[in-house]
């Protein structure tokens, strides 16, 4: 059985203000991306003791478990590391990622408007992500909600923006819109493009 790990911040608590403020992102990495890493673990654990005794009586249960808390803590993953401290955001003025967003939306501008109005509308909990369709090739905005549902299968996810209450509510309590058009400022571009490379 191979275990999930909570990885560090690529940077400080603090590093994300004024745009998420330390506590949130305290709370958010120590407590919730680690429970769903627990969550993940302890389900993996009783996956593998069903198989050892052949007994798979809660296999939808624990199935749907795996699901939520492996998609949870993936997209903590992604999230964590698409984010950077505001003075290390820059936006790309050419390259491959530019040109596609271009092709696909229209510009940049269009882009953000389009995962912005996504990630606001998310009902419930959840993320907008953009991905890369590699079946149309072709960048694409998605919802999900939680972290697993209404996802296209096999398509590379470039940038998401978590849109669940942890993610804002200290800071701007009910306010989500404004934290995704704040979000804006602290996007990680180059890791972006470079998921962008690797998928295609
Ligand atoms: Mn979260």
């Amino acid at each position: 059985m191979k275990e999930y790990a909570l990885p560090k911040l690529p940077y400080g608590y603090e590093a994300l203000e004024p745009v998420i403020d330390k506590d949130t992102v305290t709370l958010h990495h120590d407590k919730h991306h680690a429970a769903y890493v627990t969550g993940f673990n302890t389900t993996l654990k009783k996956i593998v003791e069903a198989r050892e005794k052949s007994d798979y009586s809660a296999i939808k249960a624990l199935a749907k478990d795996l699901s939520f808390h492996g998609s949870g803590v993936v997209l903590h993953n992604l999230y964590w590391e698409n984010l950077c401290p505001k003075s290390e955001s820059k936006e790309p003025v050419s390259g491959n990622l530019l040109e596609q967003i271009k092709t696909g939306f229209g510009g940049l501008d269009k882009l953000k408007a389009e995962m912005g109005a996504a990630a606001k509308a998310v009902e419930g909990s959840g993320w907008a992500v953009l991905v890369w369709d590699k079946y149309a090739d072709q960048l694409l905005v998605l919802q999900a909600e939680n972290h697993q549902k209404l996802a296209i299968w096999g398509v590379a996810p470039l940038l998401v923006i978590d849109v669940w209450e942890h993610a804002y509510y200290l800071k701007y309590q009910n306010n989500r819109a404004v934290y995704v058009d704040a979000l804006w400022g602290i996007i990680n571009w180059k890791i972006v493009e470079e998921r962008f490379s690797k998928a295609k």
